[in-house]
């Protein structure tokens, strides 16, 4: 994958956004159109299409995305008061990009 799909694109450096954190294996960065106060999302830069696509192989990726989102919640200061993990499966799940992302919502007045 690369040129056709913008979260390689993005998590390969390309497109000049701005990371909240990066590893070799990936990155967080924030959605360009917040559903939340805090609405971040992490990308491996391991091209995955979907959850559907997600191998034994992958297991080490999950577990990083997992483990990224709650570090970077405690960072947004967003870890006590609660949020919302997100994967979008195909489209009927609501996805739009094809490139494995996990959702980090949160910092509601409630
Ligand atoms: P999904 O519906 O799970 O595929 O989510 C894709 C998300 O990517 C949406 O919430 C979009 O707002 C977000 N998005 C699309 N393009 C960009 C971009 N260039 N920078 C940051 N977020 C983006
Ligand atoms: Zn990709």
């Amino acid at each position: 994958m690369g040129d056709d799909c913008l979260f390689c694109k993005i998590s390969s450096g390309r497109m000049n956004t701005e990371f909240l954190h990066e590893t070799e294996d990936l990155v967080v960065f924030r959605d360009i159109n917040p559903q939340a106060p805090v609405h971040l999302l992490l990308v491996p830069k391991k091209h995955i299409r979907s959850v559907n696509d997600i191998t034994d192989e992958d297991r080490g990726v999950v577990a990083d995305l997992i483990h990224t989102a709650r570090d970077m919640a405690k960072k947004e200061g967003i870890a006590e008061s609660g949020y919302n993990l997100a994967f979008n499966v195909e489209r009927g799940g609501g996805q739009i990009i094809f490139h494995l992302h996990l959702h980090l919502l949160g910092g509601w007045k409630r």
